[in-house]
């Protein structure tokens, strides 16, 4: 049974909560435009009685409640995937429609509403004193879509704020994740000798040596590692492009991009040599890491090569015990304990800087980037009854 102030407090928030998802969803916010939806988290906050509200340099916004020593961050992506494909929605995907148990829009599921989830459970968790020693964070992070994890790095590295604990609040329809598969970005580019298509003897065309590299790849995936957590890792061969000086000349060069799913034991060095043996005709080939460019929305310029590391926390860890206690509570039942297909910021967190994360959040892994994006509205305000009491939880284990 929930602590029974929890349950009343949360009870009464509820048509607000629903309402302010409503509100973030009406919100366009794609990769590089968060900044309307900075500010209108900025002013929920600061209404909810934060006690500290921050934008960082990326744009992510970030607020506090609680004064305790130990830093609990509870972090959803607030950019969405495009959605102007009107004819694939059955709904306007920027109205936030509400039928019955379901709240439809882009960016529903993955992970707006679990933002206006997480704002309600901080001020419950503020107002009702039961943060226990915690300082609760709850960040807006930018640029997830296009760069899992670049904002965190940024917010770590630069900002100089670094969490103890972290709730990645992407969809886990309310069981407790504890890892993911990472993911690489490959650039392969071969080179022959261009000629006239009429004397392509005298020239070696790329493509041919391409062609060979290809279903080398294809053979490849056959020997990826299986992990019995997360499963075996995947490479798909997705884009292919060629240059010649005409239609009517031997190529010159051949690239193609591979999306390289990663598991237990899989880095970027030994995809890279893996690959590097792969390869037909290695003198003339390159592998290498694509890049990410882009500028944010408060105009800084952004990079990062494209390796988002693999990351499991540990089925025993106070934070995963404390995860499941929570949601057993939330939902009166045991949650299953496991693990996204695919990525998320967590990349970051825990792949990159080592820092205790779980996932929990409302609404299913497979609507994420969907036509018809939905969130179950019961999702949402169990979610912010889990937000509220997870602090204390935590403290209790650690
Ligand atoms: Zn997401």
């Amino acid at each position: 049974m929930i602590d029974q102030r929890i349950e009343e407090a949360a009870h009464a928030y509820e048509p607000e909560i629903l309402r302010f998802a409503q509100e973030i969803i009406r919100t366009r916010s794609y990769s590089t435009q968060e900044e309307n939806l900075v500010k209108l988290i900025r002013h929920k906050m600061e209404e909810l009685n934060f006690d500290e509200v921050t934008v960082d340099g990326i744009g992510s916004v970030i607020g506090r409640v609680g004064h305790g020593p130990r830093k609990l961050l509870y972090d959803a992506h607030i950019d969405t995937v495009w959605a102007e494909d009107r004819a694939n929605w059955r709904v306007d995907p920027f109205a936030a429609v509400v039928e019955g148990n379901l709240l439809y829009g882009r960016g529903s599921s993955d992970e707006k509403a679990a933002m206006a989830a997480m704002l309600y459970g901080a001020a419950i968790a503020k107002r009702l004193g039961l943060l226990d020693g915690f300082s609760l964070y709850i960040s807006g992070t930018v640029l997830e879509e296009t760069c899992d994890g670049l904002s965190v790095v940024h917010m770590i590295e630069h900002d100089g704020f670094r969490p103890d604990y972290v709730v990645i609040c992407e969809p886990t329809s309310l069981d407790v994740y504890r890892g993911q598969r990472g993911r690489v970005e490959l650039k392969i580019t071969t080179t022959g000798t261009s000629a006239h298509a009429a004397h392509p003897d005298k020239g070696d065309n790329a493509i041919y040596k391409m062609a060979q590299t290809v279903l080398n790849i294809k053979k490849l995936t056959a020997t990826f590692r299986e992990d019995p957590f997360l499963g075996k890792g995947t490479a798909v061969v997705s884009i292919i492009e060629s240059n010649a000086p005409s239609i009517n000349s031997v190529p010159y060069e051949s690239t193609i991009y591979i999306d390289r799913r990663i598991t237990v034991g899989e880095t970027k060095e030994t995809v890279l040599e893996e690959f590097r043996n792969a390869v037909n005709e290695p003198e003339h080939t390159t592998v290498e890491l694509t890049q990410y460019e882009d500028t944010s929305w408060t105009g800084l310029h952004v990079q990062q090569e494209k390796y988002f590391p693999t990351w499991v926390l540990d089925e025993n860890h106070p934070l995963v015990r404390a995860g499941v206690e929570a949601a057993a509570e939330v939902r009166g039942e045991t949650p299953a304990v496991s693990r996204w297909i695919f990525s998320t910021n967590g990349v970051a967190f825990m792949g990159r800087f080592q820092i205790p994360s779980i996932g929990f959040g409302p609404g299913d892994e497979w609507l994420a980037h969907a036509a018809n994006e939905y969130v179950r509205i019961s999702d949402l305000y169990q979610a912010a009854r889990f937000y509220a009491l997870l602090p204390s939880k935590l403290a209790k284990e650690v």
